[in-house]
């Protein structure tokens, strides 16, 4: 049974499939106008486990993740840099679908791009303004947040810290001062499209809920994203989908269960421009492997905060190291992946709200049974490790490879083994002081070698 934490109740509920033959799940993907940070990715990885998970227990998950490509921000960056919208926009999406690939994030069933669904939302805000929950002024089309009865239902939030929340886009003429925009005008050098209500372009909110009405149906199963967007972006989204249906009083019209991951930070600081701390993926991966920050962004429970610090990253990549190495001294075991599973406790601790660091701990103790197992157990422990790396992301490489075993970037093969001959003849004649210096000039080259009853072998360091 998988339990998440639905965030419209607040609590942690068993997940009930709308239709168990096709688990619908909706995550609002990036705004592609530059490139995507950890806490981009922790979305886009937590979203992942959760869609693998369900994968492995029902037979079809549709998963859409939109980009974002029109926004004010877009506009800016665009304006600034002098390039058109779209050139700007389809150089990071496709930067971002590079980067979280190299993360492990499988890519979207479906990835909507909100340019290709304005006629969808002049629909809905026609709807809206049918249904007497939107209204015109001045060349605007506003949600009327009053008319919404249910509004505040996922966040919470009072009317007073809706009213303060929705400040940034407090215009004189709006009629409430917690109404927020549906279509706005764009002047003649910005992108728009034609509408009923003149040359302009849709506000954030609304695409979400076309694109995810359009590419799911309504209701679907699993809505998610960040835990910043609860307010105002899916408090909108709910207001917007219900209200064109005049489901009002029923916010699960729109979406059953909302699932929310938390911030992260990196050495306990937030990430802002002006600290000039920001992390972005691109950066990362050239100095770590996709895996290493994949299992840094799983080793807190999704929903807390994500503390990223050089500790994490080394504790991460020395975790597996260790699982690569036991995999590596296992090499000589064929096994077929698939008759082998999850184990129950591990399977248990992921269908509880996505416990990550439980089931991390359970594959931590899964390794260390190699050890004193017999030979038959071994081949059931390597094919449980397998598969939970299946399932989590992680493990999906040689093991010698990633290990660097036989790969040198700074000396030749040759040269190599010829110094590692030297030093087992020196070792051989009882020179150690010799020995010990090859050692140490290859240690000092990223080269490690390793003395095995096979004979010596090498690798360079990660
Ligand atoms: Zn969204």
């Amino acid at each position: 049974m998988l339990k998440i934490y639905n965030t419209l109740g607040n609590y942690k509920e068993e997940f009930v499939p709308i239709d168990s033959s096709n688990i619908r799940i909706y995550a609002c993907g990036p705004t592609v106008y530059n490139y995507a940070h950890i806490g981009n990715a922790r979305m886009a990885v937590a979203n992942d486990l959760l869609v693998r998970l369900l994968r492995t227990i029902y037979p079809k998950v549709t998963y859409v993740s939109n980009i974002t490509d029109i926004d004010d921000k877009i506009i800016e960056t665009s304006a600034k840099k002098n390039i058109p919208f779209k050139d700007l926009t389809r150089k990071f999406e496709k930067i971002y679908n590079e980067d979280m690939l190299s993360l492990g994030v499988l890519p979207p069933d479906i990835q909507p791009r909100a340019t290709d669904h304005i006629n969808e939302m002049i629909e809905l805000t026609k709807k809206l303004i049918k249904n007497n929950h939107a209204y015109i002024k001045e060349d605007h089309v506003l949600f009327h947040v009053p008319s919404f009865k249910k509004y505040g239902c996922l966040s919470k939030r009072n009317r007073e810290e809706q009213i303060l929340g929705s400040r940034v886009e407090i215009a004189p003429f709006k009629k409430d001062p917690a109404d927020f925009v549906l279509w706005k005008p764009s002047s003649n050098n910005v992108p728009g499209w034609q509408s009923p209500w003149g040359f302009g372009r849709p506000g954030w909110h609304l695409e979400c809920s076309a694109m995810s009405e359009k590419t799911l149906g309504l209701p679907f199963d699993i809505h998610s994203g960040g835990m910043d967007l609860t307010f105002p972006h899916h408090e909108n989204e709910i207001a917007q989908s219900c209200g064109a249906y005049n489901k009002t009083n029923d916010p699960k019209s729109f979406a059953k269960y909302w699932f929310h991951n938390g911030f992260v930070i990196v050495e306990g600081e937030k990430m802002s421009k002006s600290i000039g701390n920001i992390k972005l993926v691109h950066d990362l991966i050239n100095n770590f492997s996709g895996e290493v920050l994949r299992l840094t962004l799983l080793s807190s429970h999704y929903r807390q905060p994500l503390n990223w610090t050089v500790d994490s990253i080394n504790q991460s990549k020395n975790m597996l190291t260790r699982l690569y190495r036991e995999l590596k001294d296992l090499d000589d075991i064929d096994i077929n992946n698939s008759d082998y599973k999850v184990p129950d406790n591990i399977m248990a601790a992921l269908c509880d709200d996505l416990n990550t660091p439980k089931a991390l701990a359970e594959l931590n103790l899964l390794a260390n049974k190699i050890s004193s197992s017999s030979a038959s157990e071994k081949i059931i422990i390597k094919g449980e490790i397998l598969a939970i790396g299946k399932l989590i992301g992680i493990l999906q490489d040689n093991p010698k490879k990633w290990l660097g075993y036989g790969h040198s970037e700074g000396l030749d093969n040759d040269t190599i083994e010829g110094l590692i001959k030297n030093r087992n003849e020196a070792r051989r004649n009882k020179n150690f002081t010799l020995a010990d210096s090859i050692r140490d000039e290859l240690k000092s080259k990223g080269i490690e070698i390793e003395d095995t009853k096979n004979g010596t072998i090498w690798r360079s360091e990660i």
